[in-house]
């Protein structure tokens, strides 16, 4: 039972917010062509910087005042609330102008979870606390320009050298790594087992003079990517995640959230579809009989994507392990984004290219370069197929005999012997 009624929690969290920031005014009705239209705009990197830094303050606060993990063990300063008590939070704070909580994403959604699950004593004590406040944000280390679908090939290496690990080897499109202070590495600690079979997990310091990050620019004018080079990185054994060569499950606890997030996230965007259907009547397309079948049924599949999130919001509200209907919401959501872009492009044609000055419509235009990216993030749409057709419809797995040799003698460019 909790020691707090419902109601009661709402009045606390409803009087703290009021006394520490503003509210913001209520939306108005979304109206073609007032405002400004700069609603997919990406930020650059010293705007990223600014807002990890706000977004830091802001946790820190908020979890000094109750609010910062309020289902979270008290062992760690939450308060073991319900979960409808969070839901309820957030539902409040969005009603009040807050830093984005952006930054915590990956380091709150996919990190944190790993390190509570796998982390040694040491590990949890050191960093759970301090994620959820805010004072650290993490990244995840796991892709390699020779490993991204088939991530078990990774070739990024971690030696044992007394009581630590020497870490050495590349990782790519790494988000957000230029503002996190720490990582979560998937690293090979043997080279004679199967390729799922040797790897390991750990956490590395970002900070570290041995960790180098550069930049990675993407089509859309962000960089919020990066490439980053670990040269005999030192990690000290207790900063292990899980048990020598048990990295491939840490690392399917990180991806099992990942697409949890992105497949519950953002999967019935209204907002968006309102301010398609405004474009649509702004250029009196809504009496074209086509162009009034490609939207209705753009609305539905958003509306089918939405509820089919919902019901794997609820299996993971409900304690249980996301499964692949997990795979199903993020291709029902890329497929709909896909499908929705084209819609765009049919719609503005070169509107969508250059910047004519017409309001609403090259604002378009970073939406659209940056959904070929949710194609990929997260399992690209082949991967999440080969899982639907492997873990719900039964069908046979890929052929390979890369799952049972040592790594040691598929990967061609691995030391022989
Ligand atoms: C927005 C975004 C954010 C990201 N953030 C991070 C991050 O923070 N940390 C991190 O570690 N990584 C991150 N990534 C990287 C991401 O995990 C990889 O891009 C992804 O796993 C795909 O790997 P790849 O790019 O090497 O493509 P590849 O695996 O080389 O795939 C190339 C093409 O081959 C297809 N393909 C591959 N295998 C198969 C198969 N078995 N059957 C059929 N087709 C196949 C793919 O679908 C794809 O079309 C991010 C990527 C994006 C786009």
């Amino acid at each position: 039972m909790a020691d707090i009624t419902i109601d009661q929690f709402e009045k606390e969290a409803l009087a703290w917010l009021e006394s520490v920031a503003e509210r913001r005014p209520v939306e108005k009705a979304f109206v073609w062509g007032e405002g400004s239209d700069n609603f997919y705009r990406e930020k650059d990197r010293d705007q990223e910087a600014k807002n990890a830094e706000e977004a830091k303050v802001w946790r820190q606060k908020k979890f000094d005042a109750g609010f910062g993990w309020i289902s979270g063990p008290k062992e760690y300063g939450g308060r073991e609330l319900p979960a409808a008590y969070d839901r309820l939070y957030n539902q409040l704070e969005v009603q009040f102008r807050v830093p984005d909580n952006g930054p915590f994403g990956i380091s709150l959604g996919m990190v944190t979870p790993t390190i509570q699950a796998h982390g040694s004593q040491t590990a949890r004590d050191a960093y759970v606390r301090r994620l959820w406040r805010g004072e650290m944000i993490a990244c995840q280390l796991f892709s390699e320009p020779g490993a991204g679908s088939d991530l078990a090939s990774l070739t990024t290496k971690a030696e044992k050298d007394g009581d630590v690990w020497v870490i050495t080897g590349q990782k790519v499109w790494t988000t957000g790594a230029h503002y996190s202070d720490i990582g979560e590495i998937i690293a090979r600690t043997d080279w004679d087992l199967p390729k799922h079979k040797g790897l390991t997990g750990f956490i590395v310091d970002m900070k570290d003079p041995n960790v180098e990050i550069r930049p990675l620019k993407q089509m859309t004018g962000g960089a919020s990517f990066n490439e980053i080079f670990f040269n005999e990185v030192r990690v000290p054994d207790d900063h292990r995640l899980g048990d020598v060569n048990n990295g491939w499950n840490v690392a399917l606890t990180t991806l099992m959230n990942e697409r949890a997030s992105i497949g519950t996230g953002n999967a019935g965007d209204g907002n968006l579809l309102t301010r398609v259907t405004a474009m649509v009547r702004h250029y009196g397309l809504d009496k074209d009989p086509l162009v009034r079948v490609q939207l209705a049924d753009l609305i539905m599949n958003y509306r089918v994507a939405s509820m089919n999130g919902q019901r794997a919001a609820a299996k993971i509200k409900m304690g249980q392990l996301p499964g692949p209907e997990m795979s199903i919401t993020k291709m029902a959501l890329v497929n709909n984004q896909a499908k929705l872009v084209k819609f765009l492009s049919h719609t503005l044609g070169p509107k969508l290219i250059a910047d004519s000055g017409e309001w609403g419509t090259y604002a378009w235009a970073n939406f659209v370069l940056g959904t070929p990216g949710l194609r990929i993030a997260g399992g690209s749409d082949e991967v999440m197929r080969n899982i639907t057709g492997e873990r719900v419809l039964g069908l046979p797995k890929e052929p390979g005999i890369d799952s049972v040799s040592p790594f040691r003698d598929i990967k061609v460019s691995t030391p022989k012997k």
